[in-house]
């Protein structure tokens, strides 16, 4: 059996340096976050255990404490709330998330109609949308459209959505408005992960996509992988069944942008232990 790791696996710019600010916070008292630092269940309990206490309201934290904002941001009125409480915030907004929440703002402020390609439900989504007094439409497919002509359409995306299937949508908007203006804040993380899997994919005969379930970027791996080869989205090694993996040559691993390194690790050793090499 011979297993392909993908370059792009494990934790990506934005994550990495969430977690390095969060790390440096801990080590100097008590600390809160609100909502998980990253996706990735694992890690939050990691944090968890360096005394970062998740919670999910500001109202959980008393005034004067500090409180981290996750990489994938929180919503605009939030910011200020914690802000008129006297607690500190320390913002580690990965930087596209601050670039898809200022590119909204700005075609808010220049009286577009936003248009928010990305999930309804995702923090990343909901954190954008407070940046355009909540305005904007939020659609993930271009049926969602409808027949009526925009005049003015500003689009922004979830950092973490397919290149392609953002292309298809924007072509069906500039079809559908008067004057469209659109802004591909897709990150370059999530672009080159996507790449690679498909091309994993391509040279292997099983996929196993590494990361937690509430990871939006992780989900569009599997569900680019899964349109190539079969595939298994797993949150850690022990979740694998490699007895089910027997009949397969090559077996291709990627993993999400806040799957840490040694959890990519535990599942090769796991693999290398079953079928030797
Ligand atoms: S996936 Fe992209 S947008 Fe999300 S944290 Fe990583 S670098 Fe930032």
């Amino acid at each position: 059996m011979e297993i392909k790791v993908s370059p792009f696996a494990g934790f990506c710019y934005g994550v990495q340096r969430a977690v390095d600010m969060a790390c440096k916070a801990a080590s100097q008292g008590p600390l809160y976050s609100l909502g998980p630092l990253i996706h990735n269940p694992l890690v939050v309990a990691e944090l968890e255990k360096k005394g970062i206490k998740v919670v999910s309201s500001l109202d959980e934290i008393p005034d004067g404490e500090a409180v981290l904002f996750r990489a994938h941001g929180v919503e605009k009125e939030k910011e200020e709330k914690a802000r008129m409480r006297g607690i500190k915030v320390i913002d580690t907004t990965c930087p596209f998330v601050k670039n898809a929440q200022e590119k909204a703002e700005l075609l808010y402020k220049e009286g577009y109609q936003v248009i928010i390609f990305g999930e309804k439900e995702h923090p990343e989504v909901r954190s954008i949308l407070s940046y355009t007094d909540k305005s904007a439409f939020i659609m993930s497919h271009a049926d969602e459209i409808g027949q009526s002509e925009l005049q003015k359409a500003g689009v922004v995306s979830q950092t973490t959505r397919n290149r392609e299937a953002f292309s298809s949508f924007c072509a069906e908007i500039v079809s559908s408005s008067v004057e469209s203006r659109i802004y591909n804040t897709i990150c370059l993380a999530t672009k080159e992960r996507q790449e690679d899997a498909r091309r994993l994919a391509g040279e292997t005969d099983f996929m196993i996509v590494v990361g937690g379930r509430n990871s939006a970027n992780t989900r569009k791996l599997f569900e680019i992988v899964s349109a190539v080869k079969p595939a298994v989205l797993v949150e850690s090694a022990d979740e694998l069944r490699v007895d089910e993996l027997t009949n397969y040559d090559t077996i291709g691993i990627t993993a999400g942008a806040s799957t840490p390194d040694t959890t990519i690790r535990e599942l090769i050793v796991l693999l290398k232990t079953y079928f030797g090499g």
